[in-house]
C-alpha cells in the first residue's frame, strides 16, 4: 500500500509540489483554505480534504506550504487543526517560510503529542516546484528525515539536512535576506538606468556577466523589463521574508540595516498595490515616481 501524506496549502508552490507527490504514486490527501485551487490534483486523483483535520487523519506524512507564521498557526492549531488530528507516528513537516521562533513552538506541539517533526523550507520557486527541482533545507533528527526522504525526494533535486529543529528556517531567512536586498538594489539599479539616458538592454547585458550577475539578477531583471508579474513569487512574501530575518538575526544581535532599506521598497509597493503581484514589480512605485 502507498504511503499517505496529507498536504496543506495549494499556492503557487504547494500546487506544484503536490501533484509531483502524486506523480511518484503516494496517496495524496490535500487541504486548502480555497477549496477551488486544489480540483486539478483532485482531477488528478487526489482526495479532497475539507479541512486540515480531515487532511491529516490516517497520514504518515503532513506536510504544509503555507505563506506565513499565521497560516501556519491556523492550519496546524486552529479549529480543526492538523496537529490534534495527525495519526500516533506521523512525521509533521513544515515546508512554509517561517520564523525560527514559530518553528520551535510548533515543533514542541508536535513532542509534546509524541509526534516526528521537520523544517523543511525551500529554495527555488514555482518553475522548480512544479519540476520536482527544488533544494530542501532541513532540521530536524537523522531518523525522520530517514523516514521523510521518499516524500522529500518526490519534490527536490537536493535535500541539505542542517541540524537540529529549527536550522531549516534560519538558513532559509539568511537565502532570502540574500535574495531580497539584491532585488531590491536591482529595482534601483534598473529604475536608475532607465532615467540615465544609458541602452537598457546593452547595460543589463553587461551587468548580467559581470561582477553583480547571478540567478537572480537573470530572472528578475527580465521580469523587472518585460513588466509581465504573472506571479513566481508574491510580492507581500518577499516583505514578510525580510521581516522575519530581521527579528531572527536580532535574537543573534545583529542589525539587519541592508534588510531594513530592502523592506522598505517591498512595503511601499504593497502600499501601492502590487503585494499580489510577482516580487519583480517592486520597480514599478520606483518608475512611476
Ligand atoms: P502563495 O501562493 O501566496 O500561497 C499561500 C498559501 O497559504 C495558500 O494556500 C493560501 O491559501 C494559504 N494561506 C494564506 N493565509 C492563510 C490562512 N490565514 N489560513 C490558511 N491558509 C492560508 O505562497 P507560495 O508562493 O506558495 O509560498 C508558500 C510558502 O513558501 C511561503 O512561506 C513562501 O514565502 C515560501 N516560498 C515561496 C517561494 C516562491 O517562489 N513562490 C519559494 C520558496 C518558498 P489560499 O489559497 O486560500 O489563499
Amino acid at each position: 500500500m502507498s504511503t499517505k501524506v496529507a498536504f496543506l496549502g495549494l499556492g503557487t508552490m504547494g500546487s506544484g509540489m503536490a501533484a509531483n507527490l502524486l506523480k511518484a504514486g503516494f496517496s495524496l490527501a490535500v487541504y486548502n483554505r480555497t477549496a477551488a485551487k486544489a480540483q486539478p490534483l483532485v482531477n488528478a486523483g487526489a482526495r479532497l480534504a475539507h479541512t486540515p483535520a480531515d487532511a491529516a487523519q490516517g497520514a504518515s506524512i503532513v506536510l504544509a506550504m503555507l505563506a506565513d507564521d499565521a497560516a501556519s498557526r491556523n492550519v496546524w492549531l486552529g479549529a480543526d487543526g492538523a496537529l490534534a488530528a495527525a495519526d500516533q507516528g506521523a512525521i509533521l513537516i513544515e515546508s512554509s517560510t517561517v520564523s525560527p521562533q514559530w518553528i520551535a513552538e510548533l515543533s514542541a506541539a508536535a513532542v509534546q503529542r509524541g509526534l516526528q517533526f521537520l523544517d523543511a523550507p525551500v529554495t527555488g520557486s514555482r518553475t522548480q516546484a512544479e519540476a520536482a527541482q527544488l533544494s530542501i533545507l532541513v532540521g530536524g533528527s537523522e531518523a525522520a528525515l530517514a523516514a521523510a526522504t521518499p516524500v522529500l525526494l518526490a519534490m527536490s533535486k537536493e535535500i541539505v539536512h542542517l541540524g537540529p529543529v529549527g536550522s531549516g528556517a534560519k538558513l532559509k531567512l539568511i537565502n532570502n535576506f540574500l535574495c531580497g536586498v539584491q532585488i531590491a538594489s536591482l529595482a534601483e539599479g534598473l529604475a536608475w538606468i532607465e532615467r540615465s539616458g544609458l541602452d537598457r538592454e546593452k547595460s543589463l547585458e553587461f551587468l548580467k556577466s559581470a561582477a553583480p550577475g547571478s540567478p537572480v539578477f537573470a530572472s528578475l531583471s527580465a521580469r523587472m523589463v518585460s513588466q509581465i508579474y504573472a506571479v513566481n513569487f508574491h510580492l507581500k512574501l518577499m516583505a514578510k521574508d525580510l521581516l522575519y530575518a530581521q527579528n531572527e538575526a536580532a535574537r543573534c544581535d545583529l542589525d539587519l540595516t541592508t534588510a531594513l532599506a530592502a523592506r522598505k521598497l517591498f512595503e511601499d509597493a504593497v502600499a501601492k498595490g502590487f503585494g499580489e503581484e510577482d516580487m519583480a514589480s517592486v520597480i514599478e512605485p520606483l518608475r512611476n515616481k
